[in-house]
Formats: structure tokens, C-alpha cells, sequence
């Protein structure tokens, strides 16, 4: 049993700017790099299939989904929020990026892969159920999650996201769905300061000083997030594998390396050998210093196949 590497030369085409951090060459920094480590060799690659419009609705409001669709240039760009831009070829991007995660979690329940990474883009995080932000037009991972709670019909899902910014939008969607741990591990003061200390216990939000580094999150995470997965006894993990706490990030100031990716993406396989038949998908969300960002999802890519030991 393998792991699934699902992406499309499509999302590279969601190009906003050379002056936007979250880039083309991101995709293509990861291919390059997990073919040179040879780590693709081990993958079972995938061209990611659009999501139908239809999916969307999962976790998106009409008014949402419409807005996005009315906006969709034909030329040019346009704007959905003050950093959220679309181009000609956004639209169709994004709806490979939600049909990726749907396609991993499609493949990974009837046992042809143990579990999967999508290298799509745009991200989805940021994504609420009423609007576009942060770079996120619809919220892949939510979708995913959602699509293997109302057509595979599972029961309790687990969202682990550690990205160095606040999953707002995966929180938004499911605050009121307690089928769904959602654990999310960022830095504080950061965009889009979004959390709240009252959250239902569902919510795990684990706020992280600037300058935290490897050992702290793995201090927090072993503290307050593998307990919390211990004994919600997830059926299926979800990752939204974001790249951008590592030390050489631009966007923010936290100071994890490849080991500590490494480090998180064993725990989060331990939980799931233990849960949830190891059933993982995983989507990438930011990391904006290509070489890092590189080197990080081998870590982690490398960890899901199989290749690595714990760092
Ligand atoms: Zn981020």
C-alpha cells in the first residue's frame, strides 16, 4: 500500500503576480525536489479531477460560490479580498484543488493508496463558509472532510492543521459540527488573528509565540493536541500542511525545521494507525520560501510513504 500524490499543471496557471508570495514555482519546487530525493518513486501520481460545483456547497454558502463564479475574469485580475486574486485560470485551479482532496479521500477509502498528499494550489484554510481570504478561494480540506462524512459515511473526523497561520476558515465552517476535531497550531500575534479563548471543545487552538521553536511545538502539540485525538478516536486524519512555521519563512516568525515536520507527520501516523485504519490525507496550504518549502514536504511526503523515521 502506497501513498498518492495527486496534483495538475492547472494550478500553476493561478498566477496573480510576480509581487504574491503564493506562487507557481511552489508547485514546481516540490515536484523537482521530491523527484531529486527520490521520494516520487515510491508515489503513486495522480492528475487531481475538478470538483463539480456541486461539492462546493458542502461547505460554502450559494452566495459564496456564486460570487466566486460572477467574479472569474476573462481576463485580467480580479480581487476577492484585499490579498485574494483571480485570474482566467483561478477558477478552474481551484476546483482542482477541492477535487483533489476528494479524489485522496476516494482513493484512500477503498484501500488503493494508504494515504495522500495533494500539492494544489490555491490553499484553502482561510476559506470561510460565506467568503473568499488569505489567498483561499474554497476550503479544500473541508470539503474533503465533509465529502467523507456525507458520502463515505463516517462518523468522527480529525483536522490537524499547522500551518503557521490561524485555519479560520476550517473553524468557521465547523464550528457548530462537532463531528470534527479541529486542531490547529499557529502563531500569535499573526494574520488573520482570528481566534477566540471560547471555543467549544472541538476547536483546539494552540497559539505559539514569534520565535517559538521545534521544541515548544512539539511540547504543545504533545501536550494539548495528541491527547484531544487520543480520545476523540478520529476515523480518518486530515492534514492542511502548511509549510510557512519553518525558520526561513517570509510571512511569519516562527522557527520549525524539517524535523519538526517530520516529527508532527509521525505522530499524526501514529494516531491514525491507532484510530483510524491509517487512514490520512493531506493538502498543502502556505510555505513561501521555496527552498524551504521544498525540503519540508519531502520531510513530510517522505514520512507518509514510509521513508523516514521519526525526526
Ligand atoms: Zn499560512
Amino acid at each position: 500500500m502506497t501513498t498518492a500524490y495527486i496534483t495538475h499543471p492547472e494550478c500553476a496557471k493561478h498566477d496573480v503576480g510576480d509581487e504574491h508570495p503564493e506562487a507557481p514555482e511552489r508547485l514546481s519546487a516540490i515536484n523537482d525536489a521530491l523527484i531529486s530525493l527520490r521520494i516520487m518513486d515510491f508515489l503513486q501520481c495522480h492528475d487531481a479531477r475538478p470538483a463539480e460545483r456541486s461539492a462546493l456547497a458542502l461547505a460554502h454558502s450559494e452566495a459564496h460560490i456564486k460570487r466566486v463564479y460572477d467574479k472569474s475574469p476573462l481576463m485580467g485580475l480580479r480581487q476577492l479580498d484585499p490579498d485574494t486574486f483571480m485570474n482566467p485560470h483561478s477558477l478552474a485551479a481551484a476546483l482542482l484543488g477541492v477535487g483533489a482532496v476528494m479524489q485522496a479521500v476516494d482513493l484512500v477509502m477503498a484501500g488503493k493508496v494508504k494515504n495522500a498528499f495533494c500539492s494544489v494550489r490555491p490553499p484553502g484554510h482561510h476559506a470561510e463558509r460565506d467568503k473568499a481570504m488569505g489567498f483561499c478561494i474554497f476550503n479544500n480540506i473541508a470539503i474533503g472532510a465533509l465529502h467523507a462524512l456525507e458520502h463515505h459515511g463516517l462518523k468522527k473526523i480529525a483536522i490537524v492543521d499547522f500551518d503557521v497561520h490561524h485555519g479560520n476558515g476550517t473553524e468557521n465552517i465547523f464550528l457548530h459540527d462537532d463531528r470534527v476535531l479541529f486542531c490547529s497550531t499557529f502563531q500569535s500575534p499573526l494574520y488573520p488573528d482570528t481566534f477566540a479563548d471560547s471555543e467549544p471543545g472541538h476547536i483546539v487552538n494552540v497559539a505559539l509565540e514569534p520565535g517559538t521553536k521545534g521544541d515548544l511545538f512539539r511540547q504543545q502539540v504533545r501536550e494539548r493536541i495528541l491527547p484531544e485525538l487520543d480520545a476523540f478516536e478520529p476515523e480518518f486524519i486530515f492534514i492542511s500542511a502548511g509549510f510557512d512555521a519553518h525558520k526561513q519563512d517570509p510571512l511569519a516568525h516562527l522557527s520549525l525545521l524539517e524535523d519538526d515536520y517530520r516529527w508532527i507527520t509521525h505522530q499524526l501516523l501514529d494516531v491514525a494507525e491507532k484510530h483510524a485504519g491509517r487512514r490520512v490525507v493531506s493538502a498543502l496550504e502556505g510555505g513561501y520560501n521555496l527552498e524551504a518549502l521544498a525540503t519540508s514536504v519531502c520531510a513530510h511526503v517522505g514520512c507518509l510513504a514510509g521513508l523516514h523515521h521519526a525526526g
